[in-house]
Formats: C-alpha cells, structure tokens, sequence
C-alpha cells in the first residue's frame, strides 16, 4: 500500500473535515488522522450552527433544531428576548453531525486513519514523514484543536488566551422553552456566559464557560438554572467541554509544506467564543489553498490566507473588556436598557459583526414583535 499523500490532515474535528474534503475536491489524495476511533466519538461543543455555518451545507434536518430567539438573563434573573428578522441558530446532535461531515469527505475521496495519534514529524526530501514511520504528505495541515501538536512541532503560534467550557447534558428537564437561554453572571462565568439549550430527542444542553484562569462552576450554575427550570426528574447523560482558544489568529499559522486552521489557527471569536463556523469556512479556504499549491496555480497558500483568515480585532478589544468583568449589579441596572439591547442583538445574530452593513442597521433597528 502507497502511504504516501497529497496532503495529510491531523484532526477529524469540523475544520479537518472541511479542509480534506476541499481538498480531496480538488484532486488531490488525501488523509486525515485522528486520535478517536471515529467522527464526533468525543464531542467537546455545544454543537450550535449560526446562520452562517448552516448555509455552509444544507445539512440533515433530522440532525438539527432551528432556533429563533434569544432568551437573556441578568444575573438577577430577570430576562428579555431577542430575536432578529430572518435569522436562527441550529441546534445539533453533534456527535451524528460530524459523521454526517466525515461521511461527505469519504465521499469525496478521503481516506481516514483512526486511532492515529499525531506524535511529530520531519521534513525530507520534499515530503512530510509522520513519526511512526508510514505516513508521508507532500503537505500537512493542522487542524488538531485548540492545543495543537502540529504548530508545537514545527514552530508555528500558539494558542495563548483560553475560556474554559463545561457542559452538561440532561434529559427530564421540564419547561425549557425554545430560546437559546444565555445567562450572564459574573460570579459564576467570570468572562462570558451560562447557557440552556433545548436540544433534540429530549435532551437539554447546560453549561458555561470562564476565563482559563477560573474553573467553570457547572453545580453551581445547574443550580441557578433550576430556579428557573424543572430539574426534579433531570439526570445527566453526557458531558462536553474544554479550552476555547479567544486570543485571536496565530502567528505565524503557516510554514514551509505545513499550515494550520480552526482552533489550532486560533480561528474562534474571541467575544462569542463560537469557532464552527469559521472551522468550516476557513478550513475549506485551507483545503483549497493547499491543493492549488501542490497543482502548481499558487506559490504560497499562506499568503492566500492570510488575506482571508480573520484576525478579530474589534472582537478582540471586546474580550479584553469582557475579561476584566461587568459587576453583577451593574449588569442588573444596565441589561434591559434599549442601546444595551440592540448592542447584544449585534453580537448574538451578526457572526461578522461590524464588517456587514445588515450589522449596522441591526444597531439602529426597533424592537421587533415577539
Ligand atoms: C464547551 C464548548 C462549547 C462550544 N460551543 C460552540 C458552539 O455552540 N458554537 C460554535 O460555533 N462554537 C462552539 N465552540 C467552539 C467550537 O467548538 C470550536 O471552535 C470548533 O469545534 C473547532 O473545531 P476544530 O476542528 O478546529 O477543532 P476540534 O473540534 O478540537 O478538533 C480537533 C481534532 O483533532 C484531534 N486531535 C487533536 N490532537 C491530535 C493529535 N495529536 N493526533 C491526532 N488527532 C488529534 C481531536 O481528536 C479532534 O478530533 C465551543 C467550544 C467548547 C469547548
């Protein structure tokens, strides 16, 4: 058997799937290594699709929930809901979401090795030799999450600042309506929010993340939730979670024959802290990039993309605001006032935040009928 690849991808998560299967796309033999026994076996998100990611793919609707409203709380408990024209979320069962995803790469012609741990590698002779012998790539990306081995190995940036999340599936709770429930609560998630998401076949989502410096009080915040849902009958079934890399785009993310994206990239938005859908966007760019590099059409995919992989700058002063925290009794006083309102519709329905003129016109848009 031929080990030799086009392109080897570290990580089956959503970035290495869209990159392989772009790449795979455009003729090139390609693998993807991943340390799990199979797509979506250990699921570390909360899985939710903004709009943006949703329109990626048209993906199966019995693997999705549509979602329209925002439910905010104060830490006080009192709330307002936000909803914005023509806009939703997907709620996913992740876990069949990512086979979905690994199902269209094969599809597409790409080979998977599971239970394949990327340890290090050298360059030689023009190619990629992986540590354990066998596995040479002419290419590699990294797209091994949030702390990558790949960008380790061979110098690249590094993830620097973290949130950490910790969630917690449930079923048997009762009386979660169909809202993404996004609490803010300084004490409990120091740096960013609480949330209950009511997911498919029953199950309900609960968690929250914090700056890495804290550790996300998951009883603690299970137990406020309960003051406003019924959680006599709830058990857990599942839990996910980990680092949320928020300090922006590495650098450099890319080398000579090697490059990285997603997490690894430090793709994430360092102020909602979502990554899916710039795991998708961004990995496929990747995937393309690559494979017009080995056709011979450009002489550097990391300038490319440099052009194109978003460095969050406005998003990035927000999280060092969000960082230093809002006291709980200023975010009481402050949570329902109008300007306050529009600015959170800002930031939970535009995933490009000020770069859309659909962004400024939602800062200056009425409160729309619930
Ligand atoms: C608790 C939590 C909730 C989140 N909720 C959301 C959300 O609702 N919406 C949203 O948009 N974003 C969310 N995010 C962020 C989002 O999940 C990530 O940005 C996105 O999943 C990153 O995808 P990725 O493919 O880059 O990395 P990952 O999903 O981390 O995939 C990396 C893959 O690489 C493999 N791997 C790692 N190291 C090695 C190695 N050495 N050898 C072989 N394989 C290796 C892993 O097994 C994994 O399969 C959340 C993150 C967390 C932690």
């Amino acid at each position: 058997m031929d080990n030799t690849y086009d392109v080897i991808v570290v990580g089956a998560g959503f970035a290495g799937l869209a990159s392989a299967s772009a790449a795979a796309a455009h003729g090139m033999r390609v693998a993807v290594i991943d340390r799990q026994s199979g797509a979506g076996e250990r699921v570390r998100t909360t899985g939710i699709l903004v709009k943006e990611a949703a329109e990626l793919a048209p993906v199966p609707a019995n693997l999705t929930r549509t979602i329209r409203r925002v439910r905010l709380y104060s830490p006080d408990l009192r709330h307002f809901d936000l909803i914005s024209p023509g806009y939703y979320f997907l709620v996913t069962q992740t876990a069949g979401l990512m086979g979905w995803y690994a199902r269209r790469a094969q599809a597409a012609g790409v080979e998977f090795i599971w239970k394949r741990v990327f340890t290090g590698a050298r360059r030689e002779s023009g190619l990629i030799t992986l540590d354990g012998g066998n596995l040479r790539s002419r290419y590699l990306i990294g797209a091994d999450g949030a702390r990558s081995a790949v960008a380790r190995q061979f110098q690249l940036g590094r993830n620097r600042r973290y949130l950490v999340g910790a969630e917690a599936e449930f079923v048997g709770v009762r009386g979660v309506d169909d809202c993404l429930h996004v609490f803010v609560d300084n004490r409990l998630a120091p740096g960013y929010i609480g949330w209950v998401v009511p997911n498919l076949g029953g199950v309900t989502q609960v968690g929250l993340a914090c700056r890495a410096q804290g550790r996300p009080q998951l009883g603690g915040f299970v137990k406020k939730a309960a003051r406003v849902f019924d959680f006599t009958d709830a058990r857990i079934v599942g839990r996910r979670g980990g680092p949320i890399p928020v300090g922006g785009r590495v650098a450099p993310f890319a080398g000579e024959r090697v490059l990285l994206t997603g997490d690894a990239a430090g793709l994430v938005s360092p102020l909602t802290a979502g990554g899916i859908h710039t795991a998708l966007h961004h990995g496929r760019l990747a995937g393309r990039a690559v494979a017009r590099y080995l056709d011979g059409e450009i002489a550097d995919p990391g300038a490319v993309l440099a052009r194109e992989y978003p460095k969050f700058l406005w998003k990035g002063l927000m999280r060092r605001a969000a960082d230093q925290g809002i006291p709980d009794p200023l975010v009481n006083l402050v949570l329902g006032l109008k300007p306050v309102r529009r600015v959170a519709r800002l930031v939970f329905f535009h995933n490009r935040g000020l770069a859309s003129v659909e962004a400024w016109r939602e800062l200056f848009r009425g409160e729309e009928r619930a």
